[in-house]
This record gives C-alpha cells, sequence and structure tokens, in this order.
C-alpha cells in the first residue's frame, strides 16, 4: 500500500516489507517514510486544523458514521488484514474489527457531546455584573503514534476522538502493521473526510519519531506503546500536551469464595489473548492457598488444550508472535526464571515465532518474568494467604493499568477496589476487559490521561472562557 499525505497516497523508491509473523512470508509493503514526509505531512494537517475546526459537528458527526459503515461492508478484508500482518488469530482479529467500528460510530456519537457550561461569576465579590460560560475548542495538529498489538481499534481509538473533537492528525503506525491503519484511513477518505484533516507516514519510529513529536506545530502527541519509547517521546516532545497509553503486568485476585470454574476460564482467556501480546493481559495470578491446587491443576489443562499455529487458520487458539525476535526474547526470560528456580507447569518452548502458552510457579522475585512486562504468553500463579497479601503483590510493581479480583464476597470486592493501584478494577472477570467506551489508562509507569472516547475527547480539546461584563 501507499502512505497518505494531504489527500495523497505516496510511493517511494524505498519500501518497507510488511511481513507475516508466523512464516515471514510477503504480505505487502510500505513506503519507507522519511522525516521530510513528516515535515510535508505538518505542513497540510495546518489547513486540516483550519478546514476540521470550521467544519459543523453535524458534518464530523455523518462523516465519522458513514466510515463505520463502510468498515462494516468491509469487515472480513479488514479482519484478515489483522489477522495476516499481525499476531491475531482471525477469531480475535473479527472481534477487534467489531469494536473498531463501534470506537468510531461513539466517537460519532460523542461529536455532538463537547459540551461547555456556564460559570457562576457572580460567586466572587465585585463580579456580580459578570456572566458567562466556557466551550471546548479543538486543541491544533494531533501526533498520533499507534502499538501492533491493536492495529486497528487502537488506531480508531486515536483518529475518532481527533477528528470528532476538529482537530487534525499525522498518524505513525507501528512499522510492523501498518495496514490496517492505511485500510482505516481509506474508509475515512471514502466517507468524505476533507483530505488535509489525516496523513498517514509509515516510517520507522527510531527514525521519523523525533521530527513529528518535537515540531512546535504538533499541539499534542497521542501515545500507545511501550514505557521506553513512551519515555524517549515525553522528553523530545517538549511543551505540548501528552497522552501515553503504555504497559503493564496486569495482576489477577482469586479468593477461596469466587466461582473457582469461571475464574480459571476466564484467567486462561486473557492470558493468551493475542500471544498475550496485551496491555491489558494477564501476568500474575495470585491464588488464595485453600484452592490454590485445584486452581492450578484446572488452569494447566485448560492451557494445554489450546491449539498453536497459523493464526489464518479457523482453529487456531493461539498464533505467532509479532516477530521471532519477539519469541526469542520471551524464551530468554522463559530460561532466566528456570535457572533462578521458578518451576514450569507447562510450554516454555517455541518453534520459530510460535511461544506455546506457558504457565509458571514458585516465581522468584528476582526474575523479569515477575516484575517486568513480558508482552507474551508467560503467566504465573502465585499462592496467597489472604485479600492484604496478595494486593500488595500485586500493587509491587511500576505498572497499574487494569487490575482484577475473583470474590463472591462485597466487602472483598470493596477493599481491593479501595486498595489496588490501578486505572481500573476488574470484579470476577480478569484484567483482560474492556469496553471502548470507558475511561481507560493506567497509574505510575502505565501511562499518563485518558482514552475511552469521552475521555479522550476531554484530552483532545481544550476549554475556552467566554465572559461578559453587563
Ligand atoms: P513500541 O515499540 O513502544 O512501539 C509503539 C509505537 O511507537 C510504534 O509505532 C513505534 O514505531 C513507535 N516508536 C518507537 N520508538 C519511537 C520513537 N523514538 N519515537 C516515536 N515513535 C516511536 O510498542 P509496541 O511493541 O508496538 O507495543 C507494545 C507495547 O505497547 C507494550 O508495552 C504494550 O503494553 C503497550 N500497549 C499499551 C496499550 C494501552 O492502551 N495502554 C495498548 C496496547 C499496547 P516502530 O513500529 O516504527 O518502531
Amino acid at each position: 500500500m501507499k502512505m497518505l499525505i494531504g489527500g495523497n497516497w505516496i510511493d517511494k523508491s524505498r519500501k518497507i516489507d510488511v511481513l507475516n509473523p508466523f512464516d515471514n512470508s510477503l504480505v505487502d509493503t510500505v513506503p519507507y517514510g522519511t522525516a521530510e514526509d513528516i515535515n510535508k505531512a505538518i505542513d497540510i494537517a495546518q489547513k486540516g486544523y483550519e478546514i476540521n475546526r470550521n467544519l459543523p459537528a453535524h458534518k464530523r458527526i455523518s462523516i465519522l458514521k458513514k466510515t463505520a459503515d463502510i468498515m462494516e461492508s468491509r469487515y472480513e478484508e479488514l479482519a484478515k488484514t489483522i489477522a495476516s500482518e499481525g499476531s491475531k488469530t482471525i477469531n480475535e482479529a473479527r472481534k477487534e474489527v467489531g469494536r473498531a467500528i463501534n470506537t468510531i460510530t461513539i466517537s460519532a456519537e460523542e461529536a455532538r457531546r463537547i459540551n461547555g457550561e456556564t460559570i457562576p461569576f457572580d460567586s466572587a465579590e465585585g463580579s456580580e455584573n459578570r456572566v458567562g460560560y466556557y466551550y471546548r475548542f479543538p486543541i491544533g495538529i494531533i501526533a498520533a503514534i499507534t502499538p501492533f498489538n491493536d492495529p486497528l481499534n487502537l488506531v480508531a481509538h486515536k483518529l475518532g476522538p481527533a477528528i470528532a473533537g476538529g482537530n487534525s492528525v499525522v498518524l505513525k503506525p507501528a512499522t510492523v502493521t501498518p495496514l490496517s491503519a492505511l485500510k482505516l484511513a481509506e474508509c475515512l477518505l471514502d466517507a468524505g473526510l476533507p483530505a488535509e484533516i489525516l496523513s498517514v507516514v509509515t516510517g520507522h519510529g527510531h527514525e521519523i519519531g523525533d521530527a513529528l513529536v518535537s515540531d512546535e506545530r504538533i499541539r499534542m502527541v497521542s501515545f500507545t506503546g511501550g514505557v521506553e519509547a513512551g519515555e524517549h517521546i515525553t522528553k523530545k516532545a517538549g511543551l505540548k500536551k501528552i497522552g501515553m497509553e503504555l504497559g503493564s503486568n496486569s495482576p489477577v485476585i482469586v479468593l477461596e469464595d469466587c466461582e473457582i470454574d469461571k475464574a480459571v476460564e476466564s484467567c486462561v482467556s486473557g492470558a493468551f489473548w493475542a500471544v498475550g501480546q496485551n496491555c491489558i493481559g494477564v501476568q500474575r495470578v495470585y491464588i488464595q492457598d485453600l484452592i490454590y491446587n485445584d486452581f492450578r491443576d484446572k488452569f494447566v489443562k485448560q492451557t494445554k488444550s489450546y491449539k498453536v499455529g497459523y493464526q489464518l487458520d479457523e482453529n487456531t487458539d493461539m498464533g505467532p508472535m509479532i516477530t521471532e525476535k519477539e519469541a526469542i526474547r520471551v524464551i530468554d526470560w522463559v530460561e532466566d526464571a528456570k535457572e533462578k528456580g521458578a518451576n514450569l507447569l507447562t510450554g516454555g518452548t517455541r518453534k520459530g515465532s510460535l511461544v506455546q502458552p506457558t504457565v509458571f510457579e514458585n516465581m522468584p522475585s528476582t526474575t523479569k518474568l515477575d516484575c517486568e512486562e513480558v508482552f507474551g504468553p508467560i503467566v504465573t500463579l502465585y499462592s496467597i494467604n489472604n485479600l492484604d497479601e496478595a494486593i500488595d503483590k500485586s500493587n509491587n510493581v511500576n505498572y497499574g493499568l487494569h487490575g482484577a479480583i475473583f470474590t463472591n464476597n462485597l466487602n472483598n470486592a470493596f477493599h481491593a477496589i479501595k486498595n489496588m493501584d490501578v486505572g481500573s478494577v476488574i470484579v470476577n472477570d480478569s484484567t483482560d476487559y474492556r469496553v471502548d467506551l470507558m475511561p481507560f489508562g493506567g497509574v505510575k509507569r502505565s501511562g499518563l490521561g485518558r482514552e475511552g472516547i469521552k475521555f479522550a475527547l476531554q484530552e483532545m480539546t481544550e476549554p475556552k472562557v467566554v465572559c461578559f461584563n453587563l
């Protein structure tokens, strides 16, 4: 595919290969974008901002609604694109397309609810004759940078609210999965989005990222990805608004009073969805000692039933990791844990980019698997004595995106809700639960700010005060 700069589909002689991670077969190529392309895209985005901020809300709404309809008509094609350039199975990819359509639809709905409020100026002495209000205006040009693991819906989470709010956008999608983003851009243009409002520049983040995030014309950087890139971008961005959706190593607490079969099923699915390459994927499970053996045996049995293989095969439960390099890294972490004394219950092997779903217990605190984000299909089970011990251990990491608890006791649930140091607490499901309209984001090194369309719209617009002196 070509990249999109201000309505023109641009090709280049130098290309980047987009490979199927299962067998490295060529899916397509995209142009090798440069800092110069970024600069052109920002030039055009200045016009795009002028156009979009002056579009009436009903126009933005109808463009976004029509985009959702076009995506619906291209449903299977979009799912196949996600599953060919990325790791997801075709069934996981279909779910992502459904969610992305929902994300764009909600963006259309929220575009009519960008509200302000009146201000009680007369509450201040001397301001008795003042009346006024604030309304929200678009922030300007937004740089959007997205990761590989949800290559369509996480792009929709930036483009939908940015456009709904009246901004223009320069998007840099993940280099390994640029095709889904380019197809979403096609849908938006076909729906009538004025061409200057959106550019999609393909290219390597470490080469073109600085040109994008440090440009003073950019008013906000909306980033989803890993902590390392996030920190680099934060330093380079300078004086502009920053949204950071970063990683985690999500904890789930399983208490003896829960429905154990439901907990096992949710945690297995949450650990291995998208090959564990999921920012809210289950990585650490704290199980009360009385039910530990029962939970562990059922968990391992279900894990062993997973079919790992070609992601476009309808019967595959778990596809390949995004690259063989990532699979090698994950197995290095596994070997490190084994050497330090962790007990491997199942998995721990790889063939090319395919990693078997892996379960550990007795994980020493000196391992990366215990405290860092693995972003792969590796989960550790821990036996705990009581809820407070589980909460302490859950919180004893640098991340805090989602936390979860399985219990049928309301007091236990509320104790966890109050004390878990995370952006969301899920009760009686795993951490791998999200709907696209909820506020989504984390504390500590999991990020800054919130997405979820209404909440992203708050970040992507600013209040302007109007005050009349009567
Ligand atoms: P990544 O390596 O950080 O890359 C994310 C994006 O940043 C890519 O587009 C990448 O471009 C770009 N990038 C890398 N270095 C950059 C730089 N110096 N300047 C500007 N852009 C740069 O992350 P990933 O491996 O794609 O995704 C995995 C991470 O994302 C995990 O940590 C996961 O938890 C996190 N994540 C968080 C959320 C959330 O909502 N909180 C959701 C999904 C994923 P290239 O592809 O060209 O390197």
